[in-house]
């Protein structure tokens, strides 16, 4: 038997709810799992985010609008999209594929593509929930909110679009009265809502520490140290840290996020993937807050979390590990404070940054890499919590069957 066939044991490395959920799910399937993370389990995006599973509002990045902020961005460095003054080439490559996918023939090919994973995302974690991770998953509308009548028909657009390309999408327009209703804390400035149904939100920190909890206790052990290099001896794949630990198995799934390429690339996975950072932070609240709020003028999420509001926003370019900005958080701050009632802005806590893994076209990265037993999971950008789960079960299925399941077929890492 050659490496990669029929893997009975599998190394996975990074920790974030791609890779523990593929590690959940080859358990399923029997598979004896290992998983490695530099920094221990949610070190990545998959702590900080807005925790949102939300199918109805999973839109991709490369939507022809963003390059209207993107150009209002060189300008403003308090612009919810941002693309600081000097840029690696590296970066420039990147955002100038990125700029050629912003067309709706891409736009619509990569909502397509993910219709899959929205469909399976809320029924994956429930799989999750039912075989033993403990954490809650809370069922709530999303209510967008805006200044005016005029700035939700850009939201309505957009979902209708997703309509069209085949996304199920349950909304409810609401005036003044009926917001104030669903969104206590939103200011007089906010006189219009859309109300979006059948979603759900998780403290996602708190979930992914619980499939780690689960993970191990099916017998994973997680593994503390950076990957410094992966290979294969044809019987085995290899994973190797700079000071000479090692683990093999019979394959290896690289699922590290914003760093993906730097492990992935020599085996023949060439689009990259680029940090999209964004900053979120966690205040008080003087008035309930039923479900999560989002403010699509200023791109920014807000999520119910521990008691008070988990505020998330920006979409900044830089490395996955350059330091937190203090700037772009105040900038977060600046946009919300004015829409917004209620809030104790100055007794934030938790200020984070994280990287949203984001590829050029708006399609994850899951699969077969040219080499057998070498697989990666990642990409998924601004969605990547909502479709962890799903890419993890058909992730699983690809590995133990040796089929590539038609789900993932646009999402081959070889693109
Ligand atoms: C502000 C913000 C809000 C968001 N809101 C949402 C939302 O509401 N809903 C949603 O679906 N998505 C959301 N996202 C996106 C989501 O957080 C990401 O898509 C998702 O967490 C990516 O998960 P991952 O497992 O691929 O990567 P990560 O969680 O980043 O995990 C990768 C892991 O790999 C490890 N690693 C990297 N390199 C190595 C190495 N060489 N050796 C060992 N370990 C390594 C890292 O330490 C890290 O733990 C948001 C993101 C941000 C930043």
């Amino acid at each position: 038997m050659g490496i990669g066939e029929w893997p009975r044991s599998v190394v996975v490395v990074g920790a974030g709810i791609v890779g523990l959920s593929t590690a959940w799910f080859l358990q399923e399937r029997g598979v004896k799992v290992d998983v490695v993370d530099r920094g221990g389990v949610a070190a990545g995006a998959s702590w900080g985010n807005a925790g949102w599973i939300a199918p109805a509002l999973a839109i991709p990045l490369n939507e022809p609008s963003v390059l209207r902020y993107g150009l209002r961005s060189l300008l403003s460095p308090s612009a919810p999209l941002h693309v600081p003054a000097s840029v690696d080439p590296g970066l420039w490559a990147f955002l100038a594929r990125f700029a050629a996918n912003c067309r709706w023939p891409s736009w619509t090919r990569a909502v397509r593509a993910n219709l899959p994973l929205n469909e399976d995302s809320v029924g994956a974690y429930e799989v999750l929930a039912a075989g033993g991770v403990a954490a809650p998953i809370e069922q709530a509308p999303i209510t967008a909110a805006f200044r005016t009548p005029r700035q939700a028909e850009g939201l309505l657009r957009e979902l209708r679009r997703l309509a069209e390309a085949g996304q199920h999408v349950e909304h409810t327009v609401l005036d003044g009265d009926r917001l104030a209703e669903h969104v206590p804390l939103a200011s007089g400035a906010l006189r219009t809502g859309v109300r979006i149904d059948g979603q759900r939100y998780v403290d996602p920190g708190g979930f992914v520490h619980a499939l780690g909890r689960a993970v191990m206790s099916r017998g994973a052990t997680v593994y503390a140290f950076e990957v410094d290099d992966v290979r294969t001896d044809g019987r085995k794949a290899i994973v190797l840290s700079r000071k000479g630990t090692t683990l093999s198995a019979d394959a290896v799934v690289l699922a590290t996020g914003a760093w993906l390429p730097r492990l992935a690339r020599r085996w023949g996975v060439r689009v990259p993937v680029r940090a999209g950072r964004g900053y979120s932070f966690t205040v008080p609240v003087d008035r309930p807050v039923p479900g999560p709020i989002y403010l699509p003028d200023v791109r920014v999420a807000c999520t119910p979390y521990q008691g008070g509001l988990r505020v998330a926003g920006t979409m900044e370019f830089r490395g996955p590990d350059d330091p937190f900005v203090p700037a772009r958080m105040e900038a977060v701050i600046g946009s919300a404070r004015p829409l917004l009632d209620g809030v104790r802005w100055e007794e934030r806590t938790d200020a984070w940054v994280g990287p949203r893994p984001v590829t050029p076209d708006g399609r994850p990265l899951v699969g077969a890499t040219n080499t057998p037993g070498i697989y990666v999971a990642g990409g998924h950008g601004m969605w990547g919590l909502a479709h962890g789960p799903a890419t993890g079960r058909l992730l699983a299925e690809q590995i133990t069957t040796g089929k590539q399941p038609f789900e993932l077929r646009d999402f081959d890492p070889l693109r």
